[in-house]
């Protein structure tokens, strides 16, 4: 592990308590996964994310500290100057700040706001959609569960399945339930995650589609 993998979150006096946060990359693109697959977003990517999974796709975030503070009036106005209908706020982990400010300034520009977080922090804000991705290293709050949208679950083994199945039980009873093969293990999970959706259909399949688009 290098040092720019080490994590790091920036301090919550120097964030002005989510005025202010470190934004790894923001960009306007498709959802690619999930239960929002396909839809235009414009998504931000904050940094800072302490539970380091093997597989993570995006360990550059890890490290809040090398990434830019950004005014939440200045992440605004770069989501406004596109057509975007709703805004996915990810990580990193961002539930690791308060997130209340950001998420009412989405929100006050009539704009729709989805939340991706592991569930391991306490969610601050007022969201339209929270998808929550338990992860093994740190386990999701159940108060996190019991407002989640979407349970999102990676599979990058057959122990997976057993823990998707753990968590299910404590989100609402409409929550969109869906089991995301990691890509790395894509061939030999996938088939795998076919049999277990038809077998429980409660559970759907979810794929990285962006990076089939090769797409952000
Ligand atoms: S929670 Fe997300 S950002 Fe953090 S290590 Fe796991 S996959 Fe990466």
């Amino acid at each position: 592990m290098n040092n720019q993998h080490n994590f790091n979150k920036v301090d919550v006096a120097i964030t002005e308590h989510g005025k202010k946060l470190p934004i790894v990359e923001s960009f306007y693109s498709i959802q690619g996964e999930g239960f929002h697959t396909g839809k235009a977003a414009y998504f931000i990517r904050i940094g800072g994310c302490d539970i380091a999974c093997h597989w993570c796709d995006s360990k550059v975030s890890w490290n809040a500290s090398i990434h830019p503070l950004m005014r939440i009036e200045e992440i605004a106005e770069n989501v406004l100057a596109t057509p975007a209908r709703s805004v996915v706020v990810t990580g990193g982990e961002p539930a690791l700040y308060n997130l209340e400010p950001l998420s009412n300034i989405i929100r006050e520009n009539q704009i729709a706001n989805f939340l991706e977080t592991s569930g391991a922090y306490a969610i601050k804000g007022k969201w339209d959609w929270i998808c929550v991705s338990p992860k093994h290293n740190k386990e999701p709050l159940i108060i996190n569960l019991q407002r989640a949208n979407e349970l999102k679950v990676v599979v990058f083994d057959e122990g997976d399945f057993a823990f998707a199945e753990r968590w299910k039980d404590y989100v609402p009873e409409n929550c969109q339930l869906f089991l995301q093969p990691e890509f790395s293990q894509f061939e030999k999970m996938a088939p795998k995650i076919v049999d277990f959706v038809k077998a429980f259909p409660q559970w759907n399949v979810s794929l990285q589609s962006h990076k089939y688009l090769d797409i952000p």
